[in-house]
């Protein structure tokens, strides 16, 4: 009897388990239905924004705007996607623009906050740029305040701004940290935002949103509130790194899917790009130096970046033993100098500066003619960067890299256990050791844009010289260092990039010599090429050792050495002819 009931409750119970399956089957259906229509409504939504003419000069603000342009910022014109960002904005869209560094994102809310009554709140990462800006918008007699926990006159305006009892003020900066911090700001801002005055919020540096990326910052969640708190206000947000991925993750965490997105191209045509041969003397390498500031940039003005205060220093002395006028800049000074010195650089009684890559925030001069890297940079993006302080003015300048393996070495100790930090040096390595392609469509490579020879008008070192290149079979060469390296191996011996090359010419220490490994005939400039491009290849690899003193680097097998066992495989390596190999 018992056993029967408890069979027709299974049964029962199965049945269940039956409705249950096909209600949750049905569940998701709609749910993917759903999705799939309000995915569609926002594709659809940002492809209409996207066709809209952004660029004309019909809105009803337009001949403000130009005024206020020209008479306040005392700007002529416009550059690409400024104008757009700014009718979209004013238009009530939200916009996403990406642009290069230096490209004047600033302008794209401070014209609209300056044009329009009501705050402009702008959301910035560090509060030495909000400083630096403020400090620029004084110079044109634009008053902007900042919201901090500080007290000063800054910020005092700024509050008072907030509470509409200043309406000479239209801008106001403020950390997301602060922002999420202070309750009082988020309910006066509600209450500013009722009064509908809260025209606009600009959020630099919107990349630090996305949790993709390195430049993840915590407290710029709390910005995903924004869209539900203010419901209408348009959301600006401005970026110079953003791959789609990033940019979708900032999309869904501001909540503005639908957003219109802006993207101006990386490229500076007006910058020539070189890259030369460092001359292992030092002498030489100083003489180099001399001789192009001398000569080519003689009367001009620009920057000499270097990688330690050491290096920065000892240059500086020597440059100046030669008559040049010179200063030198990096962290470790004082401010009132520092800025003494980027005084005298502005003025031009410097001709240029021999700076650490400090050098670099907030520096505002047009006219910076040449950008020479003393030493490599550590990425291709510090590059882009720091080569980008060049020519801001839209005339020609010239970025130039003193390219030596050894430098290479150096820096990779710095980024010790950072992989990803390694994998960027070694692109650099790639953009300075290619023999052939156009450097422009290298960087534009490194964004994901494309170029073509069109876009670089022969404005790089390997699109104005019909410079010819090589191909050689240096597998062998490849055998040869590695009879070396097993050597230092078996006496458990390590290698520097130094000393295996001293081997492979049958110098220095006798214990790493091989004998049958043959004496190149060709220069150490090339063997350091060949060693090079066996490193980007993972032919060979660093292996990081640290001690009391320093951190070092050996060149061991790399994880592509199992390779070279096959006897079909060749090493092929393309060289301009000038390496005589
Ligand atoms: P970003 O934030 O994109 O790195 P900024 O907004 O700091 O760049 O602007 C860089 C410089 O470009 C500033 O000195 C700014 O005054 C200048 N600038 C911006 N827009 C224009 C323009 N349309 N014409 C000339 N200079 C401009
Ligand atoms: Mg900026
Ligand atoms: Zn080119």
């Amino acid at each position: 009897m018992e056993d029967d009931e408890i069979k027709r409750i299974d049964l029962e119970i199965r049945r269940i388990d039956n409705e249950i399956r096909k209600l949750k089957n049905r569940k998701d259906e709609l749910n993917e239905r759903k999705e799939k229509i309000i995915n569609d409504a926002v594709r659809q939504k940002s492809m209409e924004l996207s066709k809209r003419d952004w660029n004309n000069s019909n809105f009803p603000w337009s001949k403000k705007l130009q005024a206020k342009l020209n008479d306040v910022l005392k700007i002529d014109k416009f550059r690409e996607h400024q104008l757009a960002a700014i009718n979209a904005v004013l238009s009530g869209e939200d916009t996403i623009l990406v642009m290069p560094t230096g490209g004047g994102k600033s302008l794209c809310y401070q014209l609209p906050a300056i044009t329009m009554k009501g705050l402009t709140i702008v959301v910035s990462p560090l509060i030495a740029l909000i400083e630096d800006q403020i400090h620029g918008l004084k110079k044109v007699n634009v008053k902007a305040g900042m919201l901090t926990s500080n007290k000063n006159d800054l910020v005092k305006m700024a509050w008072d701004a907030l509470d509409g009892k200043n309406d000479d003020v239209n801008l106001l900066y403020i950390t997301p940290e602060f922002m999420k911090k202070s309750k009082r700001f988020m309910s006066k801002l509600q209450k500013s935002f009722n009064q509908k005055r809260v025209k606009l919020f600009a959020i630099d540096e919107v990349h630090c949103c996305s949790t993709w990326g390195h430049d993840f910052r915590p407290d710029y969640q709390f910005l995903g509130c924004l869209k539900a708190m203010f419901p209408g206000v348009p959301i600006l947000g401005l970026t110079a790194t953003a791959t789609t991925k990033i940019l979708d993750d900032v999309q869904k965490m501001l909540d503005i899917q639908s957003c219109l997105i802006l993207r101006a191209s990386f490229n500076r045509p007006n910058l020539m790009y070189e890259v030369r041969r460092k001359p292992s003397d030092k002498d030489n390498c100083l003489n180099m130096l001399v001789n192009l500031l001398k000569t080519r940039f003689s009367g001009k003005s620009g920057i000499i970046y270097t990688t330690t205060i050491k290096d920065a220093e000892t240059l500086t002395a020597s440059l100046r033993g030669h008559g040049l006028k010179l200063g030198c800049y990096h962290a470790m000074l004082e401010p009132d100098v520092r800025s003494k010195i980027y005084q005298r650089w502005i003025t031009g009684e410097y001709q240029a500066v021999v700076a650490t890559i400090a050098f670099g925030l907030g520096i505002d001069k047009p006219n910076v003619r040449f950008v020479i890297h003393h030493c490599m940079s550590k990425s291709m993006e510090n590059y882009y960067q720091e080569s980008g302080r060049a020519g801001r003015d839209g005339k020609k300048a010239t970025c130039i890299v003193l390219f030596r393996l050894a430098d290479v070495f150096k820096l990779s100790t710095m980024v010790i256990g950072d992989k990803v930090g390694l994998q960027n040096l070694y692109k650099t390595l790639e953009y300075c050791l290619d023999a052939s392609t156009c450097r422009r469509s290298l960087i534009a490579t490194h964004f994901n844009e494309s170029w073509s020879k069109k876009d670089c008008n022969e404005m790089c070192d390997h699109c104005t010289k019909t410079k010819k290149t090589e191909t050689t079979d240096i597998t062998a060469y490849c055998q040869q260092i590695y009879q070396i390296i097993d050597k230092a191996n078996e006496t458990e011996n390590n290698l520097t990039l130094l000393k295996l090359v001293d081997a492979w010419y049958n110098k220095g220490t006798t214990t790493h010599r091989v004998s049958s490994v043959p004496t190149p005939k060709f220069s150490r400039e090339t063997a350091e090429a060949i060693i090079a491009y066996l490193l980007i290849n993972g032919y060979l690899k660093e292996d990081f050792v640290f001690n009391a003193y320093a951190n070092l680097s050996y060149l061991i097998r790399g994880p592509n050495s199992t390779l070279i066992s096959d006897n079909t495989h060749k090493i092929l390596f393309t060289h301009d002819e000038g390496l005589k190999l």
